[in-house]
């Protein structure tokens, strides 16, 4: 028989035996995934390892990523007593200025929001907790709208230049008694990263980290392997709760989404949610939902807020001032907005990382 014709006959074979092992392999793929309710939020953590990976190594590792987002929680919530955040608002109530010391954490949290919010022109503001104290968007949906005087007063302790932060010697002051902070906006996406930074030290090579909507991956899906599937990761319609607007495909990237469906109530068929307009007090009416794509949650996390106060059209500038100055490129920051009406924005590189669905 001529080489050919024996070419001809097995290459077939060739063809499935090729078929086979790449189905083999990527049905070998380890996967470790746990839930826990942390942050307020359920938080969600996949690894994947490559086939013959141990699974109790990458039980490990998403144990000390979980750890290492308690530890954050423990630093920034402000409703936990002990927190930081909490000694820094209990100074404030007492008269006091400061300074006092915080840890590295705290201290990156508050300088990336200094830079979102001096960016944003204030829409982005961590000092906006004592509004925040008079609205209730607990889950139950039973809040009230408060008093109209009562949030003209707090509106005069909204101002992030109020706080202080010293980078050498790691201590906050406030410039005005009665200031009060809340990382709602940020520290969900900065413990996001920490988790993240955790399992790559721990040599994860694919994964993700989701704490409620404010999502980073890993590498590629399955293992790792460089040319590897993208995650694909949806983007909830945020008026029908089981539907998608989108589906982004990302690897080594964050993604974060504020919406107004998140936390809200109905009064009068008006809905109040939990994103406020810090020069109003009131829910932030510019915009439906924010998705931004960036490669670090924490800022993706602020600018997402930031861009729902501003609405579309500033929303967009905004992400186009941090792509220039991050220099970067373009595709540092992308952002898909619903605006006030239901209309969808999106910056142009998003074309290229997002799927339609009809
Ligand atoms: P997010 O879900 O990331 O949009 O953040 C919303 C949370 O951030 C709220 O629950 C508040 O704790 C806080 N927050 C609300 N409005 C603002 C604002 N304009 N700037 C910063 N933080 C805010
Ligand atoms: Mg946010």
């Amino acid at each position: 028989m001529k080489l050919k014709s024996i070419l001809k006959y097995i290459l077939p074979f060739i063809v499935v035996a090729v078929l086979f092992s790449v189905w083999y392999f990527k049905r070998r793929t380890v996967t470790v995934t746990d839930t826990r309710l942390m942050l307020g939020t359920v938080v969600e953590i996949t690894v994947m390892g490559e086939a013959g990976e141990r699974r109790d190594i990458l039980y490990e590792a998403v144990e000390s990523a979980f750890l290492k987002i308690a530890e954050i929680e423990t630093i920034a919530d402000r409703h936990t007593a002990k927190s930081e955040i909490s000694k820094l608002n209990r100074m404030a109530k007492e008269g006091e200025l400061g300074p006092i010391p915080v840890s590295d954490e705290i201290i990156e949290m508050l300088d990336l929001s200094r830079i979102v919010s001096e960016r944003s022109d204030g829409a982005f503001d961590i000092t906006v907790a004592p509004i925040i104290d008079l609205w209730d968007f607990s889950s139950d949906g039973k809040g009230r709208v408060p008093d109209e005087d009562e949030i003209r007063k707090r509106l005069k302790l909204v101002d992030y230049r109020n706080v202080a932060v010293e980078k050498g010697t790691k201590e906050v002051s406030f410039r005005k008694t009665g200031t009060r902070l809340d990382l709602g906006g940020i520290a969900k996406g900065y413990a996001v990263d920490e988790a993240a930074e955790v399992l790559r030290k721990l040599g994860i090579k694919s994964g993700v980290v989701n704490a409620g909507g404010d999502i980073a991956v890993i590498g590629y899906k399955g293992g790792g392997k460089k040319g590897g599937d993208p995650w694909r990761i949806g983007i909830q319609d945020p008026r029908n709760p089981k539907g998608l607007i989108a589906v982004l495909r990302l690897n080594d990237a964050s993604v974060v989404t504020s919406g107004d469906y998140e936390r809200y109530f109905i009064e009068n068929g008006k809905r109040y949610h939990h994103i406020i307009d810090p020069k109003t007090g009131y829910p932030s009416d510019s915009s439906i939902s924010v998705t931004v794509v960036a490669k670090n949650t924490a800022l993706a996390d602020a600018l997402a807020t930031a861009i729902f106060v501003l609405g579309p059209e500033r929303g967009l500038r905004l992400v186009k001032d941090f792509a220039e100055k991050t220099g970067d490129g373009e595709n540092s920051v992308e952002a898909l907005i619903v605006g006030p009406k239901g209309k969808l924005f999106k910056t142009e590189g998003l074309s290229k990382i997002m799927e339609y669905l009809d």
